[in-house]
């Protein structure tokens, strides 16, 4: 016999108790480390997730949401509840399919490269739109990871800070598969301090004002760490099933 899948009612009352404990999740590490809850931003990673569930989930108050596939974001965009919410980018993008999402998202957390940043520049110039941008930092320096590598992060931000029609807000990171929580903790530890000593530099053009990093695993010690944007899927959704 198969199993009998779950009832709309059923999943729906899960999404709504997981975003209650992810919101309360959040309060609470905000608080532990002296910050208010509205100082950390929850965005859902939806890659997978039906539209229908998402509009539940923005129903309940989530505000911002994050795809990671281009094709995937087109295919369920005219569905999305964006009076609402916000939509993001937060996946590996490649510069050819940089025209696909430059005005339906409001920010691109996965920049690594100038000429990532030139073509959202241009892209964005024609479309007469702003862009905002997330630099990826390779916090675990992994050879098959996208991210740049600290020791360039200066010259990249120096450099996309002056593009037209993008703003840089901040750094993200998805750290290494680590077997501890000290082990994570370390690469959480290593990209605050880069947030910070780059916040101390006031540059032209660029405001830190978010260090993306932490998903469903880890949310709770990326806050602590000083994460004030987390992107939780499953945590939220359930396990992703892959058509
Ligand atoms: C899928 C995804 C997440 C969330 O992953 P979960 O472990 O399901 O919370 C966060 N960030 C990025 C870039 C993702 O692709």
């Amino acid at each position: 016999m198969t199993e009998r899948s779950l009832t709309e009612t059923e999943i729906l009352d899960s999404v709504r108790r997981n975003y209650e404990e992810v919101t309360e999740n959040i309060a609470r590490a905000a608080e532990a480390s002296g910050r208010k809850k509205e100082d950390v931003t929850l965005l859902a990673a939806t890659k997978t997730v039906e539209p229908r569930i998402i509009n539940y989930a923005i129903s309940l108050g989530l505000g911002h949401i994050g795809e990671n596939r281009v094709q995937e974001l087109l295919s369920k965009y005219d569905e999305y509840d964006l009076e609402h919410c916000d939509l993001q980018f937060i996946g590996h993008l490649q510069t050819n399919k940089v025209r696909q999402i430059v005005g339906r998202v409001s920010m691109i957390q996965s920049v690594d490269s100038l000429k990532l940043a030139k073509e959202i520049s241009r892209v964005s110039k024609l479309g007469a739109v702003n862009t905002d941008i997330l630099l990826e930092v390779n916090i675990g320096r992994e050879e098959n990871k996208s991210g740049v590598m600290e020791e360039e992060l200066e010259e990249l931000l120096c450099s996309a800070a002056q593009l037209e029609n993008i703003r840089v807000r901040g750094l993200m990171a998805v750290p290494p598969i680590c077997g501890t929580k000290a082990e994570l903790g370390k690469y959480f530890d290593k990209m605050y301090k880069l947030f910070i000593d780059i916040s101390c530099k006031t540059l032209d053009n660029v405001s830190m004002d978010f260090l993306s990093m932490g998903m469903s695993d880890d949310y709770k010690e990326a806050i602590l760490s000083g994460a004030n944007m987390v992107r939780v899927g499953s945590k939220l959704f359930g396990a992703r099933i892959y058509r």
